[in-house]
């Protein structure tokens, strides 16, 4: 096994989260053989290995946390006693804040500038559903003609979570903290590139002292995921990840009426009105159209300026990109690590390959990047002449590959806007900020900035179309986890 200079697994992971699962607050041994690879996108040699669960790990970790649901007290604590122990997580991950940064560095080559920016989102996803549990109206009372009834919204139960490798502790602690504020128990199930945040999660949920079961987790690719999904004794599916997965994930879930969230794919526009003025567009659309080298689903990846601006904004848009400091990820200048994993770079080489066969003109980029011999370095690609029927603009490339699209008029940038399976994100610059308001009203997605790009853990972040059901963040992040009960008060 190859040593990483700059993370060292061994002695910066203890054993049991290197080896073992938490199930029902204890640190269990895999009862499995097989391992799965952590693979270096910089040197693309073995770092680590983990143990994959089987069957049999899931099954004794769905049991635990529906032991947890049925008999255990978390879901009969009051809010305000949930919300203490959300604090407490929200202070292991605090101490544990350098580390979660470098392992998304080490694991899948996140920049380590961009890894310590975002990391704190976990810690303020637990202290705001803390804060927010306590205030919620978990019940109320309410007259109809002739009586009263009492709607109280009750935890939606025992919950399966999956997640990707491209945000992995801001997309777990997205669902586990607005979960346990809820009431529910859960088994969460990482990606395979990225074990290792889940594991210093369960660390923080066993200092927090959480009753055994409240929290399991289990590691393992597709195959352990379906299996969890179609565990008959979970109440709810909590998935992110592409479209193609989500759309499996659903069917599994309708054939019981599982409760579904599904974060999905994006390819969001960004439409450029002629009033905007380039160099404020370029502060925010360089650093989101390609950030993580493309790979954050709401990245702005089709841009739409009109035919009159179009080279003038490419000209300036072109050379920030390929000013771009490209390198190690755990050097803190670095602005474009490698792409994360083999079959990411394959994706991206395809796609620029469907891109010049189907007519669209590659201003820059396209290929690995000179001088690196070995990892997944991929050149900030550039598509100008981009037809919106194209394939680099219909699907999500998840790599840093951007389309420009030249527009006539408004009416058609919006459309070209909506002209998409997804709706995710997108945005709009110009100079009049309510022009843009009544602009972003008629864009399809869930999400879209005006003059910017701006996901906040307090507000809800979800997509419409394919790139979606349900909403995380915010209020609606902890509805997403209720159930609304009537209880009708005859006498
Ligand atoms: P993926 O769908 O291949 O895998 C995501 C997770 O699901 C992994 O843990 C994987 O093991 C598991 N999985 C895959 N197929 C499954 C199945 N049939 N049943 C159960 N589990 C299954 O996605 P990925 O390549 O790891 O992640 C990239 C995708 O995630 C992109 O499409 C990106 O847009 C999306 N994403 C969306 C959001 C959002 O909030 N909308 C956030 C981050 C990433």
């Amino acid at each position: 096994m190859a040593t990483n200079p700059q993370f060292n697994f061994e002695s910066e992971l203890s054993e049991p989260v290197r080896k073992s699962f938490f199930i029902d607050g204890q640190w269990v041994n895999p009862s499995g053989v097989v391992k799965l690879d952590l693979i270096s996108p910089v040197t693309e040699e073995l770092m680590i290995q983990m143990p994959e669960a089987s069957e049999e790990d899931v099954d004794e970790a769905v049991a635990a946390a529906r032991r947890a649901f049925d008999q255990g007290p978390w879901p009969r604590l009051s809010p305000g006693e949930r919300g203490v122990y959300l604090a407490r997580i929200a202070d292991e991950l605090r101490k544990r804040l350098p580390l979660l940064a470098r392992l998304w560095t080490a694991q899948v080559g996140a920049p380590i500038g961009l890894s310590t920016y975002l990391s704190p989102q976990s810690i303020d996803l637990f202290d705001y559903y803390a804060k927010l549990v306590t205030n919620y109206r978990f019940e109320e009372e309410r007259s109809y003609p002739g009586g009263v009834a009492r709607i109280v919204f009750e935890p939606a139960g025992v919950v399966g979570i999956i997640t990707p490798w491209n945000a992995p502790i801001i997309l777990l602690s997205y669902k586990i903290a607005a979960a346990l504020a809820a009431g529910c128990t859960l088994v969460a199930k990482p990606s395979p590139e990225t074990p290792f945040e889940a594991q210093i999660m369960a660390e923080c949920i066993e200092a927090a002292g959480l009753p055994p079961g409240v929290v399991n987790i289990v590691h393992g690719g597709r195959e352990i995921g379906d299996y969890l999904v179609n565990r008959p004794q979970l109440d709810k599916i909590s998935f992110t990840g592409s479209t193609a997965a989500g759309k499996v994930i659903a069917e599994a879930c309708s054939k019981r009426l599982a409760r579904v969230n599904l974060e999905l794919g994006g390819k969001s526009a960004a439409i450029i009105l002629d009033d905007a003025s380039i160099p404020s567009v370029l502060n925010s659309l360089v650093p989101f159209s390609m950030p993580f080298s493309g790979q954050v689903c709401f990245s702005l990846t089709r841009v739409l300026v009109s035919k009159k601006n179009r080279d003038s904004f490419l000209d300036a848009y072109v050379s920030a990109v390929e000013a771009f400091k490209i390198g190690d990820p755990f050097d803190a200048a670095t602005q474009l690590g490698p792409l994360s994993i083999r079959r990411q770079l394959e994706r991206v080489q395809r796609y620029v390959a469907a891109g010049k066969a189907e007519g669209a003109k590659l201003v820059t980029g396209g290929g690995l990047v000179p001088g690196f011999d070995r990892g997944y370095f991929f050149q900030p690609t550039v598509f100008c002449d981009v037809d919106n029927d194209m394939t680099i603009a219909r699907e999500e490339i998840f790599g840093p590959v951007l389309s420009v699209i030249a527009y006539e008029d408004e009416e058609e940038a919006v459309n070209i806007a909506n002209a998409s399976s997804y709706g995710l994100s997108g945005a709009v610059y110009t100079a009049d900020p309510e022009k843009g308001y009544d602009i972003a009203r008629r864009i399809r997605t869930g999400n879209v900035s005006v003059n910017g790009l701006c996901v906040n853990v307090e507000i809800p972040f979800g997509g419409f179309k394919q790139s979606g059901i349900g909403r995380e963040g915010g209020i609606e992040g902890l509805e997403a986890y209720l159930e609304c009960k009537s209880v009708y008060m005859l006498g």
